[in-house]
């Protein structure tokens, strides 16, 4: 990672850690944060220096969104997805949408889970039918990460011919006949405005498809979720990697007064253990990660099974790691003030966003047994 970008990191997480508390409390989008990162070139990350961005790689997107999670759920989650959208535009999109991305003037975002096929994002029911040159799209999409606020969505459909799962496209969130279901009012990541899209007949130019009709599926699986995958681990990582701050910070600085000596929480074995296993927990998982992206890198045979284990692991970790946080906090960590709680429910969503844990651990064991991950 380049200097201005760990100075970039830096100065986010900051933004982040300021605006976070309020941005839970309201369910109010990370504006702050994002138009920071904006400002600092970061939207721009992951887009090639070609087209005006920072040329930067998946690891230096893992470093700034762990680091940013620490502070502020909501923010690295709208960042996850905006990652993952680009990713696609980056590799299908046209050469104005990618300057304009790397200039920082485009929020994405993926807009896959559907009311009908839910979790099974593989498996759009909405529709895309051609008219003359302009395709028409019918759609219930479920969740849309920043639905409000992305410039456009990175959106799935059935293919217009053909029996393959899916086709996407670059839906501007301001084309008619688009209607965002209101404001998130979530359990966690209550600020990254998370809402279901209602579709009737948008019509977009054919020129806004993404890959060739028919190609979704592959492009889901080749270039969204390696990107994917690896970011919603560093935000799950990230949230894992300040509870175990926080809690060790709790357990050092609350104090029996009764006990003359020995009268810190963390003078209780019992607590020291738990801290113990919370660190071990998350530096295991930190491990995989890393190593996942290297595999990545490196075009390495093992990197499309760490890719479908990073996610796995990171999320399970953070929701042990935050389960074992509550307790160790004890009554105090009920209360918003202590940090513990925000970061326990933000935890909660990467468990199930789609591929959820446990499709990841069906998807797993067929990729071990050497059976195909569908059908
Ligand atoms: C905060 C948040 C932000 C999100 N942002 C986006 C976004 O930006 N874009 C987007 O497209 N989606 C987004 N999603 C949606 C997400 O990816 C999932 O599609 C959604 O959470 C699924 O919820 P559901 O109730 O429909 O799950 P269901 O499909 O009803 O699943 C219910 C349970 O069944 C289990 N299950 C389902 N199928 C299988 C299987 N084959 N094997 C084993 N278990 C299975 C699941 O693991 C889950 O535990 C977001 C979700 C959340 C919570």
């Amino acid at each position: 990672m380049t200097l201005d970008i760990t100075n970039a990191v830096e100065t986010r997480a900051m933004t982040a850690r300021e605006h976070a508390a309020a941005v839970d409390q309201l369910g109010a989008f990370p504006t702050a944060t994002i138009e920071a990162a904006r400002k600092l070139g970061m939207l721009g990350l992951l887009s090639h220096k070609e087209v005006g961005g920072k040329g930067g790689t998946l690891r230096d997107a893992a470093t700034l969104i762990e680091r940013v999670a620490r502070e502020c759920g909501s923010s690295a989650m709208v960042l996850t997805m905006h990652f993952s959208g680009t990713a696609v535009i980056e590799a299908h999109g046209d050469a104005t949408t990618r300057r304009e991305v790397a200039a920082g003037k485009h929020l994405s975002t993926l807009a896959f889970s559907e009311a009908g096929s839910r979790s099974h994002f593989w498996a759009p029911v909405s529709t895309a039918k051609a008219d003359g040159s302009s395709i028409v799209l019918d759609a219930e999409k479920s969740w849309v990460t920043s639905a409000s606020h992305a410039t456009a969505y990175v959106w799935s459909s059935k293919p217009l011919v053909g029996s393959e799962a899916s086709t996407l496209w670059l839906v501007p969130n301001k084309t008619p006949g688009l209607k965002v279901s209101g404001p998130f009012d979530g359990l966690g990541l209550r600020g990254n405005d998370s809402a279901p899209v209602h579709a009737e007949r948008v019509r977009i130019p054919a020129h806004h498809r993404l890959g060739d009709d028919g190609a979704g599926l592959g492009i889901m699986m080749r270039t969204v979720l390696p990107t994917f995958s690896t970011l919603i681990a560093a935000c799950a990582l990230g949230l894992a990697e300040a509870l175990v701050l926080k809690t060790a910070e709790h357990a050092t600085g609350q104090r029996y007064a009764h006990l003359p000596t020995a009268n810190a929480l963390a003078d209780l074995p019992t607590v020291r253990a738990y801290v113990a296993r919370m660190r071990l927990q998350v530096d295991m998982a930190k491990a995989l990660w890393s190593d996942t992206i290297t595999a990545i890198e490196n075009g390495r045979a093992d990197a499309g099974l760490r890719v479908l284990e990073v996610k796995a692991a990171a999320a399970d970790t953070a929701a042990q790691v935050a389960d074992t946080a509550m307790r160790v906090c004890g009554g105090m960590a009920f209360r918003k003030d202590v940090g513990v709680e925000r970061s326990f429910r933000d935890a909660r969503a990467s468990l199930v966003m789609a591929p959820t844990s446990d499709q990841l651990y069906d998807f797993l064991g067929k990729a071990v047994c050497g059976m195909p991950l569908f059908g």
